[in-house]
């Protein structure tokens, strides 16, 4: 049974949507104390920053990174050198070299990382793995649309460099897409809408392929009005796969194998439990690497100014 005590940094959208409810379902973790300059929780003693928690908390043996993307490498490092397990809200960093640095003090100082790629414990994400392990890909579609002022309201930071615009949730598609499929695939064309008054996309369209020749596209979009579009189609030579509604749906060849309702974070707790109990670390870059590719090789075209 999970047994630690928690810390948590960022008292954001994520951490009262996800991370509370989850927290509450995992046995044995307890929430001891937040770190937030503004935010706090009923009932939990709040500190305005992580330093003043740990100082105050020296029982905190673990602590959940909530906070804007660019913020996470300062945090993680100073919670890993205190000895601390660490888990950290997608996306894992606002550059490779962070995470990478953070694996290295990971490592030197024995404890847990983890770079939660909450999408990956989607309900079908599995079962979709396992079925496309043995098929040859042909041809993949991500559609990943959603409505900025519904999902990341009044965050300016996603705005600003390291917030990474639409890339923020496509980043979601892209740890499905490395989970599931059985090749590695490589950026071929990247196009990025940058609103004139932001540094990051609103949209983005991306062209990938994968050594057998698959081709590979994903369509990403912060303009959706209503209800989200979260889906990745999959062509393969025997048969389609169907993988919506962020990964609780599972269709193969046209019927309905799998559909559940979400319960990610319960399982990322889950396993960031397992990895502090077997004393191992998990950071798979690959998602935030197609991101980074993007941002390197992509065509930005300017579009008409964003205000929410
Ligand atoms: P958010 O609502 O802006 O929450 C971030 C919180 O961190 C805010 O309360 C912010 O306070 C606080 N903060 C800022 N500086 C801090 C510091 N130095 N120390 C401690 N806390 C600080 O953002 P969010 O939507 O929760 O997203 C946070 C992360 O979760 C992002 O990486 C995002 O990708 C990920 N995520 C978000 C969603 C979603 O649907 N929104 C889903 C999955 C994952 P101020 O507002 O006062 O600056």
């Amino acid at each position: 049974m999970f047994d630690i005590t928690l810390g948590l940094v960022g008292v954001g959208k994520i951490v009262r949507d996800q991370h509370l409810p989850a927290i509450a379902e995992t046995p044995g973790c307890r929430l001891r104390a937040t770190a937030d300059p503004h935010a706090s929780l009923a009932e939990v003693p709040a500190y305005a920053d992580m330093a003043a928690m740990l100082d105050a908390h020296p029982e905190i043996e673990a602590v959940a990174i909530c906070t804007p993307t660019d913020l996470r490498h300062a945090q993680a490092r100073l919670a890993l050198s205190r000895g601390k397990h660490v888990l950290l809200e997608k996306p894992p960093g606002a550059t490779l070299s962070e995470v990478e640095d953070l694996i290295g003090v990971a490592n030197q100082q024995g404890v847990t990382l983890f770079a939660a790629w909450h999408s990956r414990f989607a309900p079908g994400v599995a079962e979709a793995r396992q079925w496309l392990a043995e098929r040859r890909i042909e041809r993949v579609e991500i559609v990943w649309k959603e409505d900025v002022r519904v999902w990341h309201p009044g965050q300016a930071w996603i705005w600003q460099p390291g917030g990474m615009g639409v890339f923020d949730p496509g980043i979601n598609a892209l740890s499905i897409a490395t989970e599931i499929l059985p090749q590695p695939f490589f950026l071929r064309r990247a196009r990025l809408l940058v609103p004139s008054n932001c540094q990051t996309p609103i949209a983005a369209e991306l062209s990938f392929s994968d050594p057998e020749g698959a081709t590979i596209g994903a369509e990403f979009d912060f303009r959706q009005s209503g209800p989200p579009t979260w889906d990745i189609h999959v062509d393969t030579d025997a048969g389609s796969l169907s993988l919506t509604q962020g990964g609780c749906r599972l269709s193969i060849a046209g019927q309905r194998v799998r559909e559940e309702a979400e319960r990610e974070y319960v399982g990322l707790y889950a396993r960031f439990a397992e990895l502090i109990a077997s004393g191992r670390r998990e950071v798979d870059v690959a998602p935030l690497r197609h991101v980074a590719d993007a941002f390197m090789y992509g065509q930005r075209d300017a579009g008409e100014a964003f205000f929410e």
